[in-house]
């Protein structure tokens, strides 16, 4: 496990450019420099020659960021500003009693426990998808937590994916990280990972994942090609028929690498017409652990999005992620007429599924 004084050269590469703030969502809604990489960076120089103290309010500012990556992304200098920050908030929490208490209930007992029982207790409303394999791809299922307690999600997969020349393999894994990142649980996280790395030992072509947080996360450490479902529906070459014309629009999840798979697999969809929002890639201000702590600015990134979604008019909004459905419903709260915020798999299950 790596220690913040590790960073300490990527942490000096930092120019004070400031194109970080015009990214962050975070600090476009509060002005606050200590919201983004660039002051996050200060004072954690600050730490690291012995000025500072990495103390409650410098964890506050580490907590204020949804790790949606968008720093780094446009960062010219190619500071990877999460692992920094999760490694300082690491140093921080552990010692602390509320990070001992968050790392008692994420600890793979308690954690793995709740996700099991839930397991165990959804089961009967659960079928695994049957396909009609023969020698097309072999997946790996990686369905994370909240489909674990999502029955529908098995039931669409087996509805899309019905007759299709695929193997769905399924594991025993464990979360992708990504809740244990955001708490600065690096142990646990390392305990996921390892667990999950094992999990590969079996012959498949892609990951097959549905949920682009949990893909990002397992990207950062598992060396293997990824495929979405939206991917792979299109790939197959699924076409869908909707009983009445519909309008839809897309939120793109910080975490989705690619959206290319989208316009091309709606225009496979009959009578579905696509309104592109105003910046669809911007956060939908959730982040889990984030829109608890730091709910009023939560809100506020939400409540932008959703004015943004209300311009377009549609009937669903459609995204790719559990947790941006909940950023999405948090913003549409108590707005007239919005549209309903979907999964991917959720809406083109709504349809009747063309297989030629
Ligand atoms: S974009 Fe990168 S180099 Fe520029 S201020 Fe932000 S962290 Fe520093
Ligand atoms: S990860 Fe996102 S929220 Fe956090 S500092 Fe970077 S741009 Fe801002």
């Amino acid at each position: 496990m790596q220690k913040l004084d590790s960073f300490n050269d990527d942490i000096n590469k930092c120019s004070k450019c400031g194109l970080c703030q015009s990214v962050c969502p975070v600090y476009k809604v509060t002005g606050n420099d200590c919201a983004v990489s660039r002051g996050k960076f200060i004072m954690l120089k600050g730490i690291l020659n012995g000025d500072l103290k990495l103390n409650k309010i410098i964890n506050k500012y580490l907590d204020l960021c949804l790790k949606c990556g968008k720093c780094s992304e446009f960062c010219p200098s190619g500071i990877d500003a999460c692992k920094i920050f999760e490694t300082a908030k690491y140093e921080y929490v552990k010692n602390t009693f509320w990070g001992k208490l968050v790392f008692a209930l994420q600890s793979k007992y308690v954690f793995n426990t709740f996700v099991k029982f839930f397991n165990i207790l959804l089961t009967p409303f659960r079928k695994f998808p049957s396909t009609n394999y023969q020698k097309g791809l072999k997946l790996l299922y990686f369905k994370g937590c909240i489909n674990t307690l999502y029955p529908a999600a098995y039931r669409q997969l087996g509805k899309i994916f019905k007759n299709q020349d695929i193997k769905i393999i399924e594991k025993d894994f464990d979360c992708c990280g990504l809740p244990f990142l955001s708490s600065g649980n690096l142990k646990r996280f390392e305990e996921a990972k390892q667990r999950n790395l094992k999990n590969l030992n079996c012959s498949f072509d892609y990951i097959l994942t549905d949920c682009a947080s949990c893909e990002n996360t397992l990207r950062q450490y598992i060396v293997a090609d990824f495929i979405s479902i939206g991917e792979l529906i299109l790939r197959q070459g699924l076409k869908f028929r909707f009983s009445k014309p519909l309008k839809v629009t897309f939120h793109k999840p910080c975490h989705l690498k690619s959206d290319e798979f989208l316009e091309p697999l709606l225009k496979n969809c009959e009578n579905i017409q696509y309104i592109k929002m105003d910046n669809y890639d911007d956060c939908c201000g959730f982040a889990g652990e984030f829109a608890l702590k730091s709910h009023k600015i939560s809100s506020k990134i939400s409540a932008k999005k959703a004015d943004n979604i209300m311009k377009t008019g549609a009937d669903y909004v459609i995204t790719t992620c559990p947790s941006c459905i909940l950023g999405l419903y948090q913003g549409l709260l108590g707005k007239k007429n919005p549209p309903k915020p979907v999964s991917l798999t959720d809406f083109l299950c709504k349809a009747e599924i063309i297989y030629e």
